[in-house]
């Protein structure tokens, strides 16, 4: 059963992005190129199927950098507590 747009509460001043085989509206222009592509593979145009590659390489990308984050992330945590140890033992130590 398709969700209705009153379900949805999609603000009165807002045209979201559409998908133009079965209506569903979306956030930005890359869920519906997203969605076009995966859920109407057969049926999309070429111009559907270009924006869709796009949208999965700038997925790919956003993907990529938030790996980066994260790893910097938990390098910066581990050099805290490296450094938090060494700081406690040196404190402790005789002489
Ligand atoms: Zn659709």
């Amino acid at each position: 059963m398709a969700v209705t747009d009153r379900e949805l509460r999609i603000p009165d001043d807002e045209t979201p992005a559409r998908c133009p085989h079965c209506g569903r509206p979306f956030r930005s222009e890359r869920q519906r190129a997203l969605h076009v592509g995966e859920d109407h593979a057969d049926d999309c145009t070429a111009d559907q199927r270009a924006s869709y590659e796009d949208a999965r390489e700038a997925e790919a990308e956003d993907l990529f950098v938030y790996h980066l984050k994260v790893v910097a992330a938990l390098v910066g945590i581990y050099a805290f507590f490296v450094f938090a140890y060494m700081a406690v033992s040196l404190a402790q130590a005789p002489g």
